[in-house]
């Protein structure tokens, strides 16, 4: 379909073109060369941190982070219910256990109350997990680190350039992780980052991606992976770094849009323009279907596409994933807002492409939709 609306397209309009062309035609296209460091500098101080370590993407970068730091058979890890499955893999796979979390019914993060009272003795670190353009409510999360000796590592994928109470997100915990997928606000295509602030920790994250290279070649003390970054993937991340505080400006100017297109809509729910501790960049524009809306989320996406317009579902709550009940996790357990939100919500187109045509299309469509 000619006009049909792409759920994400991703803007490369700066020196990505430059930069990748330099690493053709001077050779440098593995994970040596001037831009693989020029990003990793550049990314992590604008977030806040002393270190980055660039990986080859987000599931990969937290990955690291759980085996970095250290954690292992009989280490419980707190984190949300509602997240893409790498944060769950991650622990699981490190033979950690995950243990979930509900949602914050307004941000849609994990609600560190509810993080309170799963902390047990067998508790060792927190994933805490932006989401959709809006940050965990970091404060009492770290304040329960703090109190009961706990690893934080902060999933930032959704969050690049969003401040939380005046400090980047990115730069809470002992590590941060990014993806640079094609709808991040920072992309290489695909890629990730680690960020951290401890030298020490550095040195590991930076083994650990590396096959745990020693310093004699080919003799291994520790067994890691190839993870590493191409020059390639970092030249496309400096040039979008430039770039990143005119996206994060469009994308706050087209969620504010999108809530005055449609805010008149009855029936459903927008995303909160802010939180106590931030102010919402959008990273997609989420859309919850009220309970008497006589259709759940997945036939308000069909009905849409037959619109031509593209949408997503959200996250499928990691108690109800199939792979996990197989492995007799989560058995019985319940949480109700994010089982609410998985079968409620979706979201509208909100790559940086998007033009302010196609958003009034996409508002169109969505009143259509529930004219009733
Ligand atoms: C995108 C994303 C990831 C995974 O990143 P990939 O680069 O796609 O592997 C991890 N966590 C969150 C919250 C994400 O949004």
């Amino acid at each position: 379909m000619a006009d049909f609306i792409p759920v994400n397209e991703p803007l490369l309009q700066g020196n990505e073109l430059a930069y990748v062309t330099e690493c053709l035609t001077s050779g440098w296209i593995s994970s040596e060369g001037r831009f693989v460091h020029g990003f990793e500098e550049g990314f992590s101080a604008r977030v806040g941190r002393r270190f980055g370590i660039g990986v080859s993407n987000g599931s990969d970068a937290l990955e690291l982070a759980v085996a970095a730091l250290g954690l292992g058979p009989g280490d419980d890890v707190i984190l949300p219910a509602f997240t893409i499955i790498s944060c769950a893999s991650a622990v699981v796979r490190a033979g950690a256990t995950p243990v979930l979390v509900d949602s914050d019914p307004v941000a849609w993060t994990m609600d560190p109350e509810a993080v309170r009272k799963k902390i047990t003795s067998r508790t060792r670190a927190i994933m805490a997990v932006h989401i959709y353009g809006l940050p965990v409510d970091m404060d009492p999360v770290m304040q329960l680190a703090r109190e009961h000796g706990l690893k934080l590592i902060e999933d930032a994928a959704e969050a690049i350039g969003l401040a939380y109470k005046g400090r980047p997100c990115g730069s809470f915990g002992d590590i941060s992780t990014f993806s640079f997928y094609a709808n991040k606000h920072v992309t290489t295509g695909e890629g990730g980052l680690v960020a951290v602030d401890d030298p020490a920790l550095e040195k590991r994250c930076r083994s650990l991606r590396n096959l745990c290279f020693g310093e004699e070649r080919f003799i291994h003390h520790g067994l890691g992976w190839n993870m590493r970054m191409t020059n390639i993937q970092a030249a496309i991340g400096l040039a979008q770094l430039e770039s990143l505080e005119r996206a994060i400006e469009r994308k706050k100017r087209m969620g504010r849009r999108y809530t005055d297109l449609m805010k008149d809509i009855a029936g459903i729910k927008h995303p909160a323009a802010a939180t106590a501790g931030a102010e919402n960049v959008y990273w997609v524009y989420g859309l919850v279907l009220d309970d008497d809306v006589p259709f759940d989320a997945r036939e308000a996406m069909r009905r849409l596409k037959a619109m031509g317009i593209d949408t997503r579902p959200f996250f499928w709550p990691m108690h109800e994933q199939p792979v996990f009940q197989t492995m007799g996790l989560f058995k019985g357990e319940r949480y109700p807002v994010v089982e609410r939100l998985a079968r409620r919500g979706f979201y509208v187109p909100s790559g940086l492409a998007l033009t302010d045509d196609q958003m009034q299309r996409v508002a169109d469509g969505v009143r259509r939709l529930m004219s009733r």
